[in-house]
């Protein structure tokens, strides 16, 4: 291999077309889009300085073309993986003072649909990568972009359950203010169905009524709940135990009907203290108490693909060099990302430029402040783990 001297565009460029090339991942087929440009994008920038690249088709409920990319450089054991994700949410244009596809840079900061969240990644990491010698790396160097992140994470879970690459350590560079995160509570969400016997009212032996049966899951599940913030603290989280939401009942038709049909619909925010597993027997349990001539008319279904915890020990070294680095205790988030799926791989850090406050928001942006640092904190990395 000879020692990589190709151009690449600026930093600028390569951030201004990974922002111009649309990746909106969406539950709605309407809006949903394909990641097929930008990966190609990807794909040719990293073939261009040296990296091997493939990519895999993601399935994904929309049937659009959804691809991950994986570019690695350097051999042998362990490495470093440098991941992220290539879709955003969708833009609500109207809303925009600036062009979403257009990186515009205003009072030191860069707008755009993904500005922060997270297409700036990518271009990090070529910027510090365009001129690296694959003769120096003693371990390789992994960069993973997945598809999907913002719907179902469908392509990091995929890429964990069938990737052949092992780590040894991997970064998801999601907005953290360039501080190290290292943990975040899992996310499930779940409706149950109840159903009942509508009948009129005034014989109330004549129906089953639903609501009825909902106030009595109702009760277990308030129970539940408590056991669960009993049983399982953990103080590296804000709310130190999982939680259980109520976010939206409905059953019934008028006041003189036996409500023939309720549904109930839960959040359960597990730490990493109790599996996906646990917490789905736990609830499935809840229905066993509830009076048996029911059972038959109750059901649960997912209302979202289930996310597990995140949670990297303090004790792995890439805690601590980047708690060394950057001068701050590695701490969670309340918000989920693939650290979930790629922690399956190898211990996981999140860390990256920009605030979570500008994602998800109309005129995105990533202040300039953390162009430098960033470029110098990919640079610590990849020295530190792969050469
Ligand atoms: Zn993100």
């Amino acid at each position: 291999m000879s020692i990589v001297t190709k151009k690449l565009p600026t930093f600028i460029d390569l951030y201004s077309q990974l922002i111009a090339t649309p990746s909106i991942s969406s539950n709605n087929p309407l809006i949903d889009q394909s990641n097929e440009d930008i990966i190609h994008l990807l794909c040719e920038w990293f073939e261009h300085i040296g990296f091997k690249v493939e990519t895999t088709f993601v399935n994904n409920i929309n049937n659009n073309i959804k691809l991950n990319m994986l570019a690695s450089i350097g051999n042998g054991e362990g490495g470093l993986l440098l991941t992220g994700h290539t879709d955003t949410i969708p833009a609500d244009i109207e809303k925009w003072t600036y062009n979403p596809f257009i990186l515009t840079e205003k009072n030191n900061k860069l707008y755009g649909l993904g500005s922060v969240d997270m297409k700036c990644f990518f271009a990090f990491i070529l910027n510090a990568v365009r001129n690296l010698n694959p003769l120096k790396l003693k371990k390789p160097l992994y960069i993973l972009a997945t598809a999907e992140e913002e719907t179902s994470m469908a392509g990091a879970k995929q890429f964990s359950e069938y990737t052949t690459i092992y780590p040894d350590y991997a970064i998801i560079g999601e907005p953290s203010c360039l501080k190290p995160i290292r943990a975040h509570k899992g996310h499930i969400s779940k409706a149950i169905h109840i159903q009942g016997q509508s009948a009129h009212s005034s014989n109330p032996f004549k129906g089953i009524n639903a609501i009825e049966i909902v106030y009595e899951i109702i009760d277990y599940l308030l129970k539940l709940r408590n056991d669960l913030r009993e049983n399982y603290q953990n103080n590296l989280f804000n709310i130190p135990y999982p939680t259980i939401n109520f976010g939206y009942i409905h059953g019934g038709h008028a006041s003189n009907c036996i409500c023939g049909y309720c549904e109930l619909h839960i959040d359960i925010r597990p730490t990493s203290d109790i599996t996906i597993m646990e917490i789905n027997n736990l609830i499935n349990n809840v229905l066993t108490y509830v009076n048996p001539c029911w059972s038959k008319r109750i059901s649960i279904s997912e209302l979202h693909p289930y996310i597990p915890a995140y949670e990297c020990s303090s004790y792995h070294e890439i805690v601590k060099f980047l708690e060394r680095i950057t001068g701050t205790k590695a701490c969670s988030v309340d918000y989920c990302t693939e650290a979930s799926f790629i922690q399956k791989i190898c211990p996981t850090l999140i860390i990256g430029p920009g605030s979570i406050e500008q994602a998800h928001q109309k005129d995105e942006f990533l202040d300039m402040v953390f162009i430098k640092p960033t470029h110098n904190l990919i640079k610590k990395l990849i020295h530190y783990f792969c050469y």
